[in-house]
């Protein structure tokens, strides 16, 4: 079994629209078929197994997004999911001093393929507590096309998933001004205002 690699899967259920019940076909916030999009993302946040909040962004909405950020938060949001990526990946290198050179290659079987993605999406980034085990949580997912791209390497993953108690740690990282923008925005493309079950809005799944 491959632990890095690279995989195209239909995108899963848990990445569907609650709303509709179907995939995801436009863009929150330009409204473009996202099909058009080179790759678009998926944004999900579940509270005790029903989808609390969701959202899905054409890259070029997603990249205006995210240069309102603020360039500190940017670079801490950076640095630290680096620094989680390499963790996770820790366990996919050999005990070798030096360097390893490790090949990304796609993956071929769909057993194997099937396996890397549900590695990423049933288990915390950060702590690792098993997804089933988590009352509150974020998903966050690239696709292209009406696949979800799956991939690991030693400095990258997406899927991937972060408990609420993860989130909150990651506070921190995000500067008043970018939680503003942020605010901002779901204010603008949400009907329920912030602060009702979308609560604290400096736990959304942002920083992804
Ligand atoms: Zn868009
Ligand atoms: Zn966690």
């Amino acid at each position: 079994m491959s632990f890095f690699g690279i995989f195209f899967a239909p995108v899963p259920k848990l990445f569907w629209s609650e709303y509709s019940g179907e995939p995801f076909f436009n863009c929150i916030d330009c409204d473009v078929p996202l099909i058009e999009s080179n790759v678009y993302v998926i944004q999900k946040r579940y509270v005790a197994g029903e989808a609390v909040f969701e959202m899905a962004m054409c890259e070029r909405c997603r990249d205006k997004l995210t240069q309102e950020y603020s360039e500190e938060t940017r670079g801490n949001i950076t640095a630290y999911m680096k620094k989680q990526f390499q963790k996770s990946a820790a366990a996919g290198l050999d005990d070798v001093e030096g360097t390893q050179i490790i090949e990304v290659r796609e993956i071929e079987e769909p057993e194997d393929g099937e396996a890397l993605l549900q590695r990423c999406i049933e288990h915390c980034l950060v702590c690792g507590t098993e997804r089933s085990k988590c009352h509150r949580y974020s998903l966050a997912g690239l696709c292209r096309d009406n696949e979800i791209v799956a991939q690991v390497t030693p400095i990258s993953q997406t899927p991937l998933m972060v408990c609420e108690k993860c989130e909150m740690g990651m506070a921190d990282l995000v500067s008043q001004q970018t939680r503003d923008s942020w605010d901002r925005f779901v204010e603008e493309h949400f009907d329920c205002p912030p602060g009702v079950e979308v609560d604290s809005p400096s736990s959304y799944p942002m920083a992804f």
